[in-house]
């Protein structure tokens, strides 16, 4: 079955507005065969296809739309350690992998810099990030966190701020504190993921753009067909997360699709940014129901959160968001919002990203449960591993249990609502 999005454009996004390159792949046209074939092209597939080529594999990477057009080119932007459910893998294989995984968690974000810094991708790449307090058990959980970066000698500058600091650093009595640390950060997601994709191509990866994957052909070289041509390949891997329809008979009801949203104003004057955001780090709240912002290279506040968990887009992306900025920020009432747009992220029920492999060679990795710059990233060079026989770390998450929910993938929807519902209310409590 083939994907329901197929040969868009970019949503109109503050992003998409201010790339630095537009791309223009072919659409793939006839035959071609090739070490690898990678469906998706938002981080997890040009992440792998990069690291592909880094190691001198041949690489065709397919794109239903444009590079980084799904959730890739439309995220917060925050690079952020960690990837979801990491605590139910060292609870189930031990103590002795935890020092392992903790430079996991942490592999993303150097995965970022070292391409940012070797192909030269503009991307407005910066260091700081925020987990801002709203309850005092949220406090709590920021020392245990100061603690465990203590224990591992961390090398980055962090801090745990007070109210008091929290105000001054960001111009809100929204929070009773904050802790900050310098190994995360922010960036224009749209522009590294056409940069990275980019500086595969300049290593021989073919791209095609605009060419909506139909079926995958198993076999000892799989076939990946689109409608007007297929790639043979002695591996698949299929990087379509929230956005694609294949392989139901293995996927469906796997990952489901969620929303979130996030608004951008006009730039703002130095003296308000001198105010909100001084510093210019990027912030997330410590609710489960999380806002989470930043400011743009151009000053604009982007702020996002209102994940809808049903599947339903908002009737409005503005009315839902803006209130939440205005009660963080009141003094932005009268700023101009610009831009607004949403994206589909992946949710998987136990929150542990989805790997495998379908038939020895087709591989699937989706479900970042929201969390995503980073962990695609680390994702990709499992994958790239598992490729070249190095089973170890994939087989870490590819060996623990999805639970799929019966039924429609409406109703799976309807059910992680629900069992959302009861986050939104420890929120409030
Ligand atoms: C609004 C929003 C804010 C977010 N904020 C953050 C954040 O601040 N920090 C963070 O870490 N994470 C964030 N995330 C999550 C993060 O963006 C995702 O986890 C990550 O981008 C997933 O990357 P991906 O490549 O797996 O999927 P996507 O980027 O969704 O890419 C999948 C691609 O596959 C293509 N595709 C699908 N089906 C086919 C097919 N049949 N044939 C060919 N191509 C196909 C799609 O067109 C799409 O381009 C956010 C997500 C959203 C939506």
């Amino acid at each position: 079955m083939a994907t329901r999005h197929q040969h868009q454009e970019h949503t109109r996004s503050y992003y998409a507005a201010s790339v630095n390159e537009k791309t223009d792949y072919p659409v793939l046209q006839g035959a071609k065969t090739t070490d690898v074939c990678v469906i998706g092209g938002g981080f997890t597939g040009v992440a792998t296809a990069l690291t592909l080529a880094e190691r001198g594999y041949s690489v065709a990477l397919i794109e239903a739309n444009r590079i980084g057009w799904g959730a890739s080119g439309r995220n917060g932007g925050q690079l952020i350690n960690g990837i979801s459910g990491l605590a139910k893998i060292r609870k189930k294989h031990g103590e002795g992998i935890a020092d392992m995984l903790w430079d996991l968690k942490w592999r993303g974000n150097d995965i970022v810099h070292d391409r940012v810094a070797r192909y030269d991708i503009a991307c407005d790449l910066k260091n700081g990030f925020v987990e801002a307090a709203v309850k005092p058990r949220h406090m709590d959980e920021l020392e245990e966190y100061a603690a465990e970066l203590d224990a591992h000698n961390f090398a980055y500058e962090y801090t745990i701020w007070d109210r008091e600091k929290t105000r001054e650093m960001l111009g809100t009595d929204a929070y009773i504190g904050g802790f900050i640390n310098y190994r995360d950060g922010h960036l224009h997601p749209l522009n590294l993921c056409i940069g990275e994709a980019r500086a595969a191509h300049d290593l021989g990866v073919q791209i095609f753009e605009q060419s909506p994957v139909t079926k995958i052909a198993h076999g000892d070289r799989p076939k990946v067909h689109t409608a007007s041509g297929y790639v043979e390949a002695d591996s698949v891997v299929l990087a379509g997360n929230a956005y694609h329809f294949l392989e139901p008979k293995h996927l469906s009801n796997l990952t489901f699709p969620a929303g979130s949203y996030i608004i951008a104003t006009e730039p703002l004057p130095d003296e308000t940014v001198n105010q909100i955001n001084p510093t210019d780090v990027a912030v997330c709240d410590l609710n489960e129901i999380m806002d989470y912002y930043r400011l743009s290279a151009d000053k604009r506040m982007l702020y996002g959160g209102q994940c809808n968990y049903s599947g339903r887009e908002p009737a409005s992306i503005m009315a839902s968001i803006v209130p939440r900025m205005l009660k963080v920020y009141p003094q932005l009432k009268n700023v101009k919002i610009e831009y607004e747009w949403g994206g589909m992220i992946g949710i998987v029920l136990n929150r542990i990203p989805a790997l495998g492999r379908i038939n020895k060679n087709v591989y699937y990795c989706q479900g970042y449960s929201g969390h995503g710059v980073n962990v695609t990233h680390i994702m990709g060079e499992l994958v790239s591993d598992a490729i070249a026989g190095t089973m170890e770390k994939f087989d870490l998450f590819a060996n623990m249990k999805h639970f799929r929910i019966p039924g429609s993938q409406w109703m799976g929807n309807q059910l992680i609502a629900l069992g959302m519902l009861y986050y939104r209310m420890k929120d409030l409590v």
